[in-house]
């Protein structure tokens, strides 16, 4: 049964019956081919769209080029802000339409769309403030020109150009948006690509660009193949900065790809991300904080907590929370607002996950809950969770992108030794800690090698607070001043007067 027999609202119902078309130069334009997404909960297609290859990705750049040139770049900066706010009105209008398409292409719960289409909206409206606050510096001239005259040395912030964006399945609007966002207010044109399995939000945002007033050019969007439609782009001698969301072993890709102009190069990468849980936790908040730092978006998210580091004082009541709450959590279509844990995005990806779990229990973890397949239509997979993990396992060495939890117990309270452990990873994105002493957690965090560390909660993302990747997690930094800064070049200017 379609959407597992719950209804969607009348406008995302009339949008899926639209020619699903890319958006360049302010058109809607065909692609060279068709694909299809489906729903993960069901298998069922939801819809066809078009795909761009080179030619669509080479008209996007030239007109994203011609907008830089034109309009965009050179537009009042209180002219840009009113449109990045109308844009967030119309985005807010339309909530009902963003979720909805995130829920049914992406399989996330009503609970995390909801939330992540309101960040989308206060994260437009943060940049369209940040505008405002685009401001260079005055410094003292060289000596050389000083000692001649009086002179005087400002320094000017300026848009990166044109940026090409390419961005994940996992939490498609906001991936995007979070790219989007910062650049256009920084003044750059883009041409986003997103992922091939979920194009939906974005196509639904390519009408509300041109609703908000977004000259012609100014964001182009092409749904095409990573190894087509996005090696494209990352290689394309007329595109300033690329911004990739994804995978490591994509990342090197895009490093590669784009060495032939030395483009700039942002990139938000996996993570292994450790959860250290101290004696003296308190249970109440770490059963819940510890499973939902594995299985939110059901695990299919980067900052996962998925590495759990449990004392051996604690590692038996934590279990049996952690286990409780496993099983306590409602499967289900996202679009039922009791669904707490949807499907794994596509039969493929599924297949690799339970793939790890047969390795995981060849290599001797023991499986404490969880490790099927549901017998229904869709790829659900139980939340998972393995103890007696060692540190030369794959399951504590590799990103899954799954629900499945890999446990280690440990006996020492040592802060070297517990921050040698969290470090024995090439990624660094997130972690947490989970005590009710603050001195030893603050002592703890300042030891872990990872772009965002949390105390007794995980995964602290906000709009204004920097987020990024230690290691082999990324390059640069996304959210808040920083986020904005990976847009804006910075131009000295000296004059004798
Ligand atoms: P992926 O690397 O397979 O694909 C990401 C995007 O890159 C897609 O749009 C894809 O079409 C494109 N792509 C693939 N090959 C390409 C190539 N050769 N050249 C250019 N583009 C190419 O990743 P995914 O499976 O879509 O997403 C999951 C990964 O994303 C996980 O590793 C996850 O940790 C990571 N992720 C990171 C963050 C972060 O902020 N650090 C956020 C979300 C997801």
């Amino acid at each position: 049964q379609p959407f597992d027999g719950h209804a969607l609202s009348p406008e995302t119902t009339a949008f899926l019956a639209r020619d699903m078309r890319l958006l360049i130069d302010g058109e809607r334009v065909e692609g060279c081919a068709f694909h299809e997404t489906r729903d993960p909960a069901t298998g069922l297609v939801i819809a066809r769209f078009h795909i761009g290859g080179k030619a669509q990705i080479d008209s996007a750049v030239a007109a994203a080029r011609r907008a830089f040139e034109g309009p965009w770049s050179r537009m009042a900066a209180a002219e840009r802000t009113a449109i990045l706010q109308r844009l967030a009105r119309i985005m807010e209008a339309n909530a009902t339409l963003l979720t909805e398409l995130d829920i049914i292409d992406n399989g996330m719960p009503r609970f995390i769309a909801g939330l992540t289409t309101a960040n989308c909206v206060e994260m437009v409206d943060y940049y369209a403030g940040a505008i405002l606050r685009i401001e260079g510096t005055t410094t003292t001239p060289p000596r050389h020109v000083s000692a001649e005259a009086d002179a005087l040395t400002y320094t000017l912030r300026e848009p990166v150009g044109v940026v090409g964006q390419i961005v994940p399945w996992n939490v498609p609007l906001s991936t995007a948006i979070l790219k989007l966002a910062p650049a256009l207010a920084a003044g750059c044109t883009v041409v986003i690509k997103p992922s091939e399995e979920t194009p939906l939000s974005l196509l639904a945002l390519a009408d509300m660009f041109s609703e908000a007033g977004f000259p012609a050019g100014v964001v182009n969007i092409v749904n095409g193949f990573g190894a087509d439609a996005g090696q494209t782009l990352a290689e394309h001698p007329d595109v300033d900065k690329i911004s990739f969301t994804g995978s490591t072993a994509t990342g090197r890709r895009i490093v590669t790809a784009a060495l032939g102009n030395l483009k700039k190069v942002s990139l938000e990468l996996g993570g292994k991300s450790p959860v250290i849980v101290m004696p003296d936790a308190d249970l109440a908040l770490a059963v819940p904080g510890v499973a939902m730092a594995t299985f939110f978006l059901q695990g299919q998210n980067c900052m996962a907590g998925t590495r759990i580091f449990a004392h051996e004082a604690i590692h038996d009541a934590l279990m049996e929370g952690l286990t409780q709450f496993a099983a306590g959590m409602t499967m289900g279509h996202g679009l039922n607002p009791a669904t707490m844990q949807g499907p794994l995005i596509s039969e493929a990806h599924c297949a690799k996950v339970m793939g790890h779990i047969e390795a995981a229990k060849a290599a001797g973890a023991r499986l404490v809950t969880g490790g099927e397949k549901l017998a229904r239509a869709g790829n659900f997979v139980q939340p998972t969770i393995f103890t007696d993990c060692a540190p030369d396992m794959a399951i504590m060495r590799e990103e899954i992108f799954g629900p499945v939890m890999a446990v280690q117990k440990v006996s020492t309270t040592d802060i070297d030794e517990l921050a040698r452990l969290a470090n024995d990873t090439p990624y660094g994105l997130s972690g947490s800690v989970w005590t009710r002493d603050m001195a030893f957690a603050h002592r703890l965090v300042k030891r872990v090698r990872s772009g965002q560390v949390s105390i007794n909660c995980h995964g602290a993302v906000g709009t204004n607070i920097p987020f990024g990747g230690y290691g082999q997690s990324g390059w640069g930094r996304e959210f808040g001043q920083e986020g904005l800064d990976a847009y804006l070049e910075t131009k000295a200017v000296t004059a004798r007067l």
